[in-house]
């Protein structure tokens, strides 16, 4: 799953859509690519196996377009080719579609609707752009109806962004379980699969929920359930601070945000504490917890990890019986789940696939659920009761640093105000970590002449401490 981006404005696209797509770019991609419509409503697809830098070599910048769509793919069918890089398009060439996401059921559509099309590659997304124009053989349906009908057979997951070059004063998009977001502007609309992509834009955020289809034009949007329920939806300003996305004097992002560490946990202090300077959660989630007789935390990778300290803070702190649970093995060694359990998912984007799929389950069993995660309006934190916020700003590397500390102090500030003592002494020992932190990083450059005296032609390092 890797990058999308849509705009449909008065501005021009080409430089939308590469800006858009390299905000993203950290996360990891093998190919790229746009389609853009020009006024005179040609249709121009470039494409681009390797960097985003390479992709703009074949861009033209001089087609006069103002709207588009473009991608960057990480390769789940199919090898990374140019072939295989989004924007796919019909054989008809009448519809363009970019697709973040796994189609499970691609086999047997491809055999049902497709028997007789030739396709240039070997993706799932091909095969659904092909289906959408399958249904466009009826003529009596607009492209409404025929993306819908397209929808009701795909199984799986998606962020999709679509554009029949029949009405190209229309962007379409629909998601289910990947992430996608519709972002508001004064005579422009944007889709992406994240804010960042698009914050220089414009602040202003509509979620997107699962099942859900939307048409956009430079001016409207609208939603509406596959099952064609409206949907009305208020726009969020998204506070991702354009400035906390710009590595700046760093040569990499990881040592931005290892720096950045002392300051988050002292901003997560203050975010937890109330006007009498104690440690406070929210009232309904302090009431959730105290109420429950074991916390199954749930994660993935890092916050996996940040979860076995906060089954410590919870045991020693609260006295609350916890367990640690990898997300993806879940479903296959679920828990014996016994009296009042209370389910926490720890991540940092709040859009981690196994994560949520758990949280699905839990809440089909009626269990509290709680998110811990970095980005407010994700998808685990709009699902779960409740969430707690890291505040550690956005985290662009994918080696996770502030992030995770910033896990294991809330979940220390959660288990504090748990616990029957809550008084100053945990500020007190974040307040101790945060100024060691200062020093540990004033001596980088040491530190960083003993990690090559000592470390670089090692395999293994092992560390040993006791307890905390
Ligand atoms: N499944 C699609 C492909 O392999 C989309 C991958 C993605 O999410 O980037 O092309």
């Amino acid at each position: 799953m890797c990058g999308i981006v849509g705009y449909i404005g008065q501005s021009a696209v080409q430089e939308i859509l590469l800006s858009g797509l390299e905000k993203l770019e950290y996360r990891g991609y093998d190919s790229a690519g746009i389609f853009v419509v020009d006024r005179m409503g040609n249709s121009h697809l470039f494409r681009e196996k390797g960097r985003i830098a390479e992709l703009r070599e074949v861009v033209d910048f001089d087609v006069p377009a103002q709207m588009g769509i473009g991608h960057t793919r990480w390769a789940t069918h199919g090898v990374p080719s140019i072939a295989n890089a989004h924007p796919h398009q019909s054989q008809d060439g009448r519809f363009t579609l970019v697709h973040n996401g796994v189609i499970e059921n691609f086999q047997e559509l491809k055999a049902t609707y497709l028997p007789d099309v030739a396709l240039t590659g070997n993706t799932d997304t091909e095969i659904v752009v092909n289906v959408i124009a399958h249904f466009a053989k009826n003529d009596a349906l607009t492209t409404k109806e025929i993306f819908r009908e397209a929808l009701k057979v795909v199984k799986g997951s998606y962020a999709f962004a679509l554009i029949d070059s029949k009405d190209p004063e229309i962007l379409w998009a629909a998601k289910n379980k990947s992430p996608l977001l519709i972002g508001v502007g004064t005579d422009f609309h944007v889709v992406a699969s994240d804010a960042m992509a698009t914050i220089q834009l414009t602040d202003q955020y509509v979620e997107i929920h699962d099942g859900e289809m939307v048409q956009l034009t430079n001016t409207d949007f609208a939603i509406e359930t596959v099952s064609g329920s409206v949907i009305n939806r208020a726009p969020y300003k998204a506070t991702v601070d354009a400035a906390d996305l710009e590595k700046g004097m760093y040569p990499y992002y990881m040592l931005k945000e290892i720096d950045e560490q002392p300051a988050v946990l002292r901003r997560i202090v203050q975010q937890y504490q109330n006007s009498a300077g104690e440690l406070e959660i929210p009232n309904e989630l302090k009431q959730a917890v105290q109420a429950v007789d074991r916390i199954h935390i749930v994660a993935c990778g890092t916050s996996y990890h940040a979860g076995w300290l906060g089954k410590h803070f919870l045991e020693k702190m609260a006295g609350i019986p916890t367990e640690v649970h990898i997300a993806s093995e879940f479903s296959y060694n679920p828990p014996l789940i016994t009296g009042n359990p209370l389910f926490v998912f720890i991540s940092q984007s709040g859009e981690t696939a196994d994560s949520r799929q758990v949280l699905v389950k839990i809440k089909e069993w009626g269990y509290p659920t709680l998110t811990i995660t970095n980005v407010q309006g994700s998808t685990l934190s709009r699902e779960a009761d409740h969430t707690l916020l890291l505040h550690a700003g956005p985290e662009i590397a994918v080696a996770s640093t502030k992030a995770y500390t910033a896990q294991i102090s809330v979940l220390a500030i959660l288990a504090a105000t748990l616990s029957e003592e809550n008084d100053f002494a945990l500020i007190h020992e974040l307040g101790i970590v945060a100024n060691a932190m200062d020093s540990i990083i004033a001596e980088k450059e040491q530190i960083a002449e003993l990690a090559e005296a000592y470390l670089t032609d090692k395999r293994s390092a092992f560390y040993i401490g006791r307890g905390l």
